[in-house]
């Protein structure tokens, strides 16, 4: 898709630190990472969002949760374990509009992220 970072990042047009490549799916460092490890896994195929890439094609969502996995154990958090997101939408902070799974970990999490909105408190 025109314009899209995550399909450029796909077609090597933007540079990335891959950490993982299968035939349909792509696993780089996340830019800004907020844990010690916190990698991205997104599809080739561009779809918006997790629940558009379920409805599209349920195998290819499953792929990217074993993609995090096998992330999660080359990075050897597997055992302490490590935390996948799929933000969804402006309000939970996402911001590209290419779905991506965040693999995170490498150090113990909060539970869950604070609001930080109007409704925070
Ligand atoms: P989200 O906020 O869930 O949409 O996640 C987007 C993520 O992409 C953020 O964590 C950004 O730090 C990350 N990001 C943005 N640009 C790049 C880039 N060029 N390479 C790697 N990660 C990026």
């Amino acid at each position: 898709v025109a314009d899209c970072l995550f399909c450029r990042i796909v077609a090597g047009e933007i540079p990335a630190t891959l950490v993982r490549r299968t035939e349909r799916t792509v696993a780089f460092r996340d830019i800004a990472p907020q844990a010690p490890t916190h990698v991205l896994v997104v599809p080739r195929a561009h779809h918006e969002n997790a629940a558009s890439l379920a409805a599209a094609d349920p195998g290819l969502l499953a792929e990217l949760v074993l993609d995090g996995a096998a992330v999660a154990a080359a990075e050897g958090i597997d055992g302490p374990g490590y935390r996948l997101v799929l933000n969804t939408g402006p309000e939970s902070g996402q911001t590209v509009f290419h779905v991506h799974l965040h693999v995170l970990g490498g150090t113990a999490l909060g539970h869950f992220g604070a609001p930080t909105g109007p409704a925070a408190g």
